[in-house]
């Protein structure tokens, strides 16, 4: 069983191992071993004495989780299926591209929010997963590269898996903030990407608290009608609000905020869908980041939009001087988008 030090914080750990008879210096080691090494097991920590470690690992259980299953695509990406103590699964994306190696993590057990394109919205809402069952996803998925004869380096992690990350706001964070201990996994702040549906309060939260973790909003699609029909929180927090939320706050917040726009054929993928964004973007110095939507089966009959219509709403926006980018699209062949390969164990997970 992994050990409970799981998502302990740097301070949590050195009292935890005074409290056992334990000195800083091992604290700190185990720390390391945890963290920086993904080593989670009571032999992995063998600089501990024995009689403390066994204490420590009798004692300090942690809610177990592992991987349930896993699935490998063409282009080198990977996803697993993490169940979680209680038997509920949640999934993780493995993402190698040139020099990134990001792992995708998800912050929910499904979503309470149901945007029409998604799998895991379909799937309904269970529970958040604490910090330390959203760090465990990346350490499974480092220990998982090293029983594959991978390397097990991680550069960037993303919130953008199962879940609404800033319903979840203090464990997101938690989370982050240990994933970018420099005394154990080390990641820069800026290779930490937090997504939100649009979220107001928490993002208000987020740009007051002038975090160094980017984020991510997904627009969709910048008219309110078509907004509510695709993303039903639309109707709670309205875009014009979020518009004029981020022009209270200075270009260097802002400047970390990206627009992700999941392209549905047809939909909102058309030339006016394409200006009415370019308008609402006026004056915000984001970047943004067109996906082409990958079909979900079972879910919203919707298509993936046509290469030509990716191409033609690029152009636009850059005409229009904004910051564009076309994401790739990984692991269509293992179920890539977020939700699908839980939603395909629905039966299995109960
Ligand atoms: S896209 Fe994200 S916020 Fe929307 S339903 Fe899916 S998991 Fe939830």
């Amino acid at each position: 069983m992994p050990t409970g030090l799981i998502g302990k914080s740097y301070s949590e750990m050195l009292s935890l191992h005074r409290e056992y008879g334990a000195p800083p210096e091992l604290a700190r080691e185990s720390f390391r071993r945890l963290y920086a090494g993904a080593f989670m097991h009571e032999a992995d920590f063998a600089h501990l004495p024995a009689t403390i470690r066994t204490r420590l690992f009798a004692i300090e259980r942690s809610p177990a989780a592992l991987i349930a299953d896993r699935r490998a695509s063409e282009d080198g990406s990977l996803k697993f299926l993490v169940q979680l103590h209680d038997g509920r699964r949640v999934e993780s994306v493995y993402l190698p591209f040139g020099k990134r190696r990001t792992v995708c993590v998800s912050s929910q057990v499904g979503c309470v929010l149901d945007c029409r394109f998604c799998a895991t919205g379909a799937m309904g809402f269970s529970r958040n997963l604490t910090a330390a069952e959203i760090v465990i996803q990346v350490l499974l998925v480092r220990r998982s590269l090293r029983a594959l004869g991978l390397d097990d380096f991680v550069s960037n992690v993303v919130f953008m898996g199962m879940g609404e990350p800033f319903y979840n706001y203090e464990a997101v964070l938690a989370a982050a903030n240990l994933l970018c201990d420099p005394r154990g996994m080390a990641l820069a702040p800026r290779h930490i990407t937090i997504s939100t549906a649009g979220v107001l309060p928490a993002i208000e939260s987020y740009c007051e608290a002038d975090l160094a973790y980017k984020l991510a909003i997904s627009i969709t699609a910048a008219d309110e009608e078509l907004r509510n029909r695709l993303m039903p929180i639309n109707e709670r927090y309205r875009l014009g609000e979020l518009r004029n939320l981020l022009l209270k706050y200075p270009p260097r917040v802002v400047s970390r905020i990206m627009f992700e726009v999941p392209l549905l054929g047809g939909v909102n993928d058309r030339q006016h869908d394409a200006e009415r964004l370019a308008e609402f973007c006026d004056g915000l110095p984001v970047r943004i980041n067109l996906i082409a939507w990958n079909p979900v089966k079972g879910s919203a009959p919707f298509e993936s939009p046509s290469p030509d219509s990716v191409l033609a709403f690029q152009n636009i926006l850059r005409a229009a001087g904004l910051t564009v980018f076309v994401r790739r699209n990984m692991g269509r062949d293992i179920a890539g988008a977020c939700g699908q390969l839980a939603a395909g164990n629905a039966d299995a997970a109960g």
